[in-house]
């Protein structure tokens, strides 16, 4: 049994450095996955909602592949070096690697919670406000401002707006009249926390409650919690029922 383990853990070395290929290769994978599917989104509207909704989990993920590539490289090198002589030296390597590659996992998962979502939110608001051409005419097209694009969204679009279900942009061809009307969902993965004034609260729940006063008033309210100071808050919006 004792011989087993030995040899076993002389060839621990190897088996840690595939292991760590087949780990830097993941994230390599999963990073160009994502990378592609941003691609793939012909539409900038499309593009930054699959951005904002799935940018950060991928960034993460592969930052978590590549801890775990790492605790694999770190480990295989520990024991390469000196070749272990008892088990108990053998078990503190492997907690040693582990204990880096964590600590380095818990700070990339930090950072990509709680200060990637800036970077993120310009990459976005970049995206969303680039000048759109008009397939008619071919030429730069320009954005209505809230009050002005009242007037080409319908009435549920108005009332998504309010409740920030929705954002929608009126983009107008003035040549042509060509109208593009882009639809963006609201809330867009983070609010803005009222305490720390970061974009770092995230919903937590939602729930629709009856006016106390109205009977044909009910009250949609979002929860929200902040990643960052774990400040809690509440948006209420109204919604009439219909009938
Ligand atoms: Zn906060």
């Amino acid at each position: 049994m004792h011989n087993q383990y030995l040899s076993f853990v002389d060839h621990w070395h190897e088996i840690a450095v595939v292991w760590s290929q087949v780990a830097l290769y993941s994230a390599i994978a999963i990073f160009l996955y994502y990378n592609i599917m941003v691609l793939k989104c012909k539409r900038a509207a499309a593009k930054h909602q699959y951005m904002s909704k799935r940018e950060i989990q991928y960034y993460w993920l592969t930052a978590l592949t590549l801890c775990i590539s790492l605790i694999f490289y770190l480990n295989s090198i520990m024991v390469w070096e000196n070749t272990p002589e008892a088990e108990l030296i053998w078990l503190f390597k492997l907690f040693v690697s582990i204990s880096i590659g964590l600590a380095i996992a818990i700070f990339t998962n930090r950072y990509f919670y709680i200060y990637h979502p800036f970077n993120l939110e310009k990459k976005l608001q970049k995206l969303r406000f680039r000048p759109r051409v008009s397939p008619v005419t071919g030429q730069k097209m320009h954005l209505l401002t809230e009050d002005e694009e009242d007037v080409h969204l319908t009435l549920d679009m108005i009332e998504h707006e309010k409740i920030n279900a929705f954002e929608y942009d009126v983009w107008i061809d003035d040549s042509s009249g060509y109208k593009l009307i882009e639809v963006y969902k609201g809330n867009l993965y983070l609010d803005i926390c009222k305490k720390c004034n970061y974009r770092t609260a995230h919903e937590t729940k939602e729930e629709i409650i009856l006016d106390d006063y109205d009977l044909l008033v009910q009250k949609l309210i979002k929860h929200y919690r902040c990643y960052y100071c774990d400040h809690e808050q509440t948006k209420t919006a109204k919604l009439v029922i219909e009938g």
